[in-house]
């Protein structure tokens, strides 16, 4: 058994290669962008206007005005605003020469195709040349994920084709005779197969595509056969079961047969200890427990990190410190453990009813998964404790 972080120390330095691809605007979201955006332009890329109104020179503001024209959005202006004049525009619109204000039609009183201001001046309501946005700033960081509100910038910024990190194939096996798939209905000692569709949502989840290899039959070729087709297809291949030590736990055999280096079998954390890693020349290896609770923890500490480096991400999924709400207990403290918590009131933490590796609606009411470190058996209401959120 090999401590936590020492495990994770050794999976960190492994990554699929991640190559960078063009994708429509659109197709972006939720994807990491793959490299620094910079502007093409000023934004505003004119003086403009930022409300329906007069635009005027400032020293004209006390007295009844001329209107010269009416400028709409999009459209230049055709005259110069001159003493004792203005010209009617709408938001959007680009300044005329020789104003250098703009009132709003809300402090206005306009009759006979002259206006006179009855607010009191306070700013000028124009926005300036790359008063947001300056040519050739970088608007974008490389890694982000991008959101709906990054497009609409990568839009402004004129990048219709978008570059991001093309997305890392992970494979999931079941390995299971005891498993029936979702669709059916399980005959006694049968339960149905909830790993490799929660393995797939993770793995979506982190960014990556997901392939499905089926469920393995407990035997010496079962998952020898699945796992060589995963192995050619796939960066990062995940079995969920059979990594125990049981009679029928055969995941290791196959490993040893199909050429993956196993690099740790057994970790002291809890749940998750048979978490095994290995490598091989066309993927990276994960046997994960098969119980659903263990299988879950596991991937998002060692295989959601490694997806999200592959693809440059910034935001690494990581803990941050809470305030736990109530007291804490457990009986031994020999490994690490990682503890469902769901968010008290004032955003502290407190542990769900959890009955173990098995209990898989323990999960769903969870907001995230609580350090706690090898050693310690107790946790005091009001600490600050490492909390990731799942
Ligand atoms: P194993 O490590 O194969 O002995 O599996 C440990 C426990 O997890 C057993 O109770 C299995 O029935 C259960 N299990 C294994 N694979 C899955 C799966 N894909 N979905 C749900 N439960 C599973
Ligand atoms: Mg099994």
């Amino acid at each position: 058994m090999i401590p936590f972080e020492e495990a994770l120390a050794i999976s960190n330095k492994y990554n699929p290669v991640s190559k960078i691809e063009h994708i429509d605007l659109v197709s972006s979201l939720g994807r990491y962008l793959a490299e620094d955006i910079k502007s093409d332009i000023n934004m505003p890329p004119f003086n403009k206007t930022a409300v329906d109104g007069y635009a005027c020179r400032k020293a004209d503001l006390d007295r009844e005005l001329l209107i010269n024209e009416v400028i709409p959005a999009g459209v230049p202006a055709t005259m110069t605003v001159g003493e004792g004049q203005c010209a009617k525009i709408m938001t959007g619109a680009a300044m005329p020469p020789g104003a250098d204000w703009v009132f709003m039609v809300e402090d206005a009183v306009e009759k006979d195709g002259r206006v006179k201001f009855t607010g009191k001046a306070g700013k000028d309501n124009i926005a300036k040349l790359g008063e947001d946005i300056r040519k050739g700033d970088t608007v974008l960081r490389k890694g982000i994920l991008i959101r709906p509100q990054d497009i609409a910038v990568l839009a402004t910024a004129g990048k219709a084709r978008v570059p991001v990190a093309a997305r890392p194939v992970v494979g999931v096996i079941s390995t299971g005779n005891e498993l029936v798939e979702p669709g059916e209905k399980p005959a006694s000692s049968q339960i149905r197969n909830s790993n490799a569709y929660q393995l797939t949502a993770q793995v979506i989840r982190a960014g990556a595509d997901a392939s499905y290899f089926g469920i393995a039959a407990d035997d010496e070729t079962g998952t020898f056969t699945l796992l060589s087709k995963a192995l050619e297809e796939c960066d990062i291949v995940l079995l969920t079961g059979g990594v125990s030590m049981g009679d029928f736990d055969l995941v290791p055999g196959a490993f040893e047969k199909a050429g993956v280096k196993v690099l740790f079998d057994r970790i002291a954390v809890q749940p998750g200890k048979p978490t095994t890693f290995g490598v091989h020349e066309d993927a990276l290896v994960f046997g994960l427990p098969g119980n659903p609770v263990s299988s879950f923890v596991q991937f998002e500490m060692f295989v959601r990190p490694m997806i999200q480096r592959a693809m440059g991400a910034i935001d690494i999924a990581g803990f941050r410190k809470m305030q736990l709400a109530e007291n804490y207990e457990r009986k031994r403290g020999r490994r690490l453990a990682l503890v469902p918590v769901s968010l008290a009131e004032d955003m502290n933490v407190k542990p769900v009813e959890y009955h173990g590796s098995a209990h898989i609606n323990a999960l769903p009411g969870a907001y995230g998964l609580m350090k706690v470190p090898v050693g310690l058996t107790k946790l005091k209401k009001g600490e600050l404790v490492d909390v990731r959120q799942i």
